[in-house]
């Protein structure tokens, strides 16, 4: 059996000229945790080129869901950032990852901090019923330069308040708190600035980070990584993997070429 399902563009959208979404059918035998992701691509000369692409929809959705950058002369998103509605795309059978609760000790609140396309595993994660069940408050954290790559905003503070059956678990124990560093904004300042300066934790009305209390998935570039990972060791936590749960989990949103 082959190790890729072809899987058909059910809808695209495109948030600017640098980041879009896409819809596709799934192959009921995929299976994923929410924060995974998987491989994606397209046939090119016949053979299939291939990417990491966290998955944007949550594990019980019919369809999946991906976000994705447009890198100009990038060798698969050139050729993706033209899908349309009724094109296949190849999807791997598998799915992994580290950003999946059960890498996490038990905690109080759990912060996902994602920059750009960094925000994807955690579309699937704020969907996830298991996420609110296990931690009381979830504070999603977004950066980005512009206002409008601040994606997903609306599905985030309107529709999934009101969904069936999260929507009183979101209105609840969510705390959307996006950034921008380039434009005027509510919020603005790096991610990374606004943990150690505190406005953040002033802003959303908990306290500083603490390792008894707090747990922590991040993606996002790799100075974003390194930055926040060093913020973090400094004040006692420990990362988490499979095979040991911490109290943060990391995860690259892209790998430097
Ligand atoms: C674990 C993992 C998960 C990933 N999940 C996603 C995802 O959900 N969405 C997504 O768009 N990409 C994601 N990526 C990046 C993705 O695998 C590709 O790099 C991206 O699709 C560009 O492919 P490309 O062939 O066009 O260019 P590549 O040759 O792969 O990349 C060229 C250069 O573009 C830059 N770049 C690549 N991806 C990004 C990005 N997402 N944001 C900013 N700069 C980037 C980097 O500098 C990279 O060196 C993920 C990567 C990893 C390792």
């Amino acid at each position: 059996m082959s190790n890729f399902n072809q899987e058909s563009v059910l809808s695209v959208h495109h948030w600017t000229d640098t980041l879009f979404s896409f819809r596709t059918t799934r192959d009921p035998s995929f299976r994923f945790r929410n924060g995974e992701f998987t491989m994606i691509g397209l046939k090119v000369n016949d053979k299939p080129l291939l990417r990491a692409y966290s998955v944007a929809s949550a594990n019980y959705e019919d369809e999946l869901e991906f976000f994705s950058i447009k890198v100009p002369d990038g060798p698969l998103t050139s050729r993706l950032q033209h899908l349309k509605e009724g094109d296949s795309i190849i999807v791997s059978r598998k799915a992994t990852g580290t950003l999946v609760i059960d890498n996490l000790m038990d905690g109080r609140n759990l912060y996902l901090i994602g920059t750009g396309t960094g925000l994807a595993p955690f579309l699937s994660v704020i969907k996830d019923p298991e996420t609110y069940a296990r931690f009381e408050k979830v504070v999603l954290l977004h950066g980005c330069r512009r206002v409008a790559e601040l994606a997903y905003g609306e599905m985030i503070t309107e529709k999934l308040p009101n969904d069936e059956l999260l929507g009183e678990m979101v209105r609840n124990q969510l705390i959307y708190y996006p950034t921008v560093t380039r434009d005027p904004f509510r919020n603005r300042g790096r991610i990374t600035d606004l943990i150690t300066s505190g406005k953040l934790f002033e802003d959303i009305g908990l306290l500083k980070l603490d390792a008894g209390r707090d747990r922590v998935m991040m993606c996002g570039s790799p100075a974003l990584l390194t930055d926040t990972k060093g913020i973090l060791e400094q004040r006692g936590f420990i990362e988490g993997n499979h095979g040991e749960p911490g109290h943060f989990v990391v995860e690259k949103a892209f790998a430097e070429r």
